[in-house]
């Protein structure tokens, strides 16, 4: 017990001679070395190396989560690599190389599972390949067992650049413009793993200065900036969304994100507040940009509060790039099957997506598969974005308290803006992404 407790990050890391030094195959091949020493070695120093193996294979193959199954008579190891889940390794399980027992006790767990249901969540961090990677493990008890996941939290790979996260040239433009507007507030949103969260930190990170004062309330922080005040919200001590914004607006704050707006309190508290000299950034669950608008009318927030507070909304998808390696050039669609695509679509948004589609001159590609990308044809993801901003005609729409596909329409027609599946079609031109791949991260607008 001890023994567990007292090995910490960055001692002891050296396996003792006896122990095979990881192949430089597979996460499968390494583990079965692992195996073979087995009786040669001490049981904990195997649970150790493997556990290393584990996430230095995960760090490499960008993997954002691993999945540790140990419920049936194999462990089952597999990663998610550009948002879909992939075998790693699926090997008769061995009872003497504690491997879950080392992650639980790497995220300060008690070694063994609790007997009865209890939320586990931990972290750690640890030097892989040269640079700091958090760790965030969450214990799951399945009716065979525990089974743990753990997000791979990898700066380098987030780049929180906002030059890089996707936006072409124009709407990054606009965008930086935006973000130094002197007050009001902006809105972001997107499905779970959509990327918003990253998104914003590249925001803060663009304007941060040390002559502005920048406060995060977030749940849960999920990666720490430099010279920016983060906050994690606490519902048990009753630091709550409302109660952290009104001791954040005792701060001096000038940006204030605000990591989710999900009731009118929140909600009041940040538009007056976006009213009042404070710039916001926060996040808010809609299928689109300009359904934000009508959430917030549901929550009770009254329309004048909106149209005068709120610069724009932003919403975004990550969709995966196509594979450089083995990508191979395609024809456009034709024209019967861009109308049978587009039969139910808003009649005039649907002739700007034929249009966008058929433009000559577009570079389509389809996937492949090739050993580089583990046959999956698709390589690292980025960004499609739906971009609206306010102007007088949505300020109109809002106060007339307007549904959703009318502020739609105005947004794409004064706006120009260019909805998920148009940005989407633009980067398919460019032989970026597939069509295929943005029809299907955007057929599902959840
Ligand atoms: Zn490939």
């Amino acid at each position: 017990m001890a023994f567990w407790g007292n090995k910490q990050e960055g001692e002891g890391q050296q396996p003792p001679p006896q122990i095979p030094a990881p192949g430089t195959g597979s996460l499968e091949d390494g583990y079965n070395e692992l195996v073979k020493a087995k009786g040669r070695a001490p049981a904990i120093d195997l649970a150790i190396k493997l556990s290393d193996l584990i996430l230095e294979y995960a760090v490499r193959e960008r993997a954002s989560d691993v999945h540790i199954e140990t419920q049936g008579p194999n462990l089952r190891v597999r990663f998610r690599v550009d948002g879909i889940l992939q075998d790693m390794l699926n090997s008769p399980k061995n009872s003497d190389i504690p491997l879950t027992q080392r992650i639980r006790v790497l995220a300060g767990f008690d070694p063994e599972p609790p007997t009865s249901f209890r939320n586990e969540e931990g972290r750690f961090q640890k030097m892989l390949a040269g640079r700091a990677i958090q760790v965030r493990v969450s214990s799951f008890p399945t009716v065979n067992g525990e089974k743990l996941v753990l997000r791979v939290l990898d700066r380098q790979q987030l780049g929180l650049d906002l030059d890089q996260v996707g936006l072409d040239q124009d709407a990054l433009t606009l965008i930086k413009k935006l973000i130094r507007n002197p007050y009001g507030i902006f809105f972001i949103t997107g499905s779970t793993g959509s990327g918003k969260t990253t998104s914003l930190y590249a925001m803060l990170k663009n304007i941060n200065t040390p002559m502005i004062n920048v406060i995060t309330l977030e749940d849960p922080v999920e990666y720490r900036l430099e010279g920016i005040n983060q906050a994690q919200i606490n519902a048990k001590t009753g630091f709550t969304w409302a109660e952290g914004l009104r001791t954040i607006l005792r701060q001096d704050p000038d940006v204030i994100m605000v990591g989710e707006i999900r009731d009118f309190e929140s909600a009041e508290i940040s538009l007056r507040a976006a009213l009042t000299g404070h710039l916001l950034f926060t996040t808010i669950h809609t299928i689109n940009a300009p359904s934000i608008i009508e959430r917030l009318f549901e929550m009770g927030v009254p329309p004048f509060l909106i149209g005068s507070s709120m610069l724009g909304a932003m919403s975004q998808r990550l969709v995966r790039k196509v594979c450089p390696k083995c990508a191979q050039n395609a024809a456009p669609p034709s024209e019967p099957v861009v109308n049978e695509f587009i039969k139910n679509m808003d009649p005039e948004e649907g002739k700007v997506v034929k249009e966008l589609i058929l433009r000559p001159g577009a570079a389509y590609k389809v996937e492949k598969g090739c050993a580089e990308c583990r046959n999956t044809g698709y390589m690292g993801r980025t960004g499609i974005f739906e971009l609206m901003l306010m102007n007088e005609d949505i300020r109109k729409h809002i106060l007339d308290h307007a549904p959703t596909d009318m502020i739609k329409r105005a947004a794409i027609k004064g706006g120009k803006m260019r909805t998920l599946l148009m940005d989407g079609i633009l980067k398919a031109r460019t032989g970026t992404t597939t069509l295929a791949e943005i029809i299907r991260v955007t057929a599902t607008m959840v």
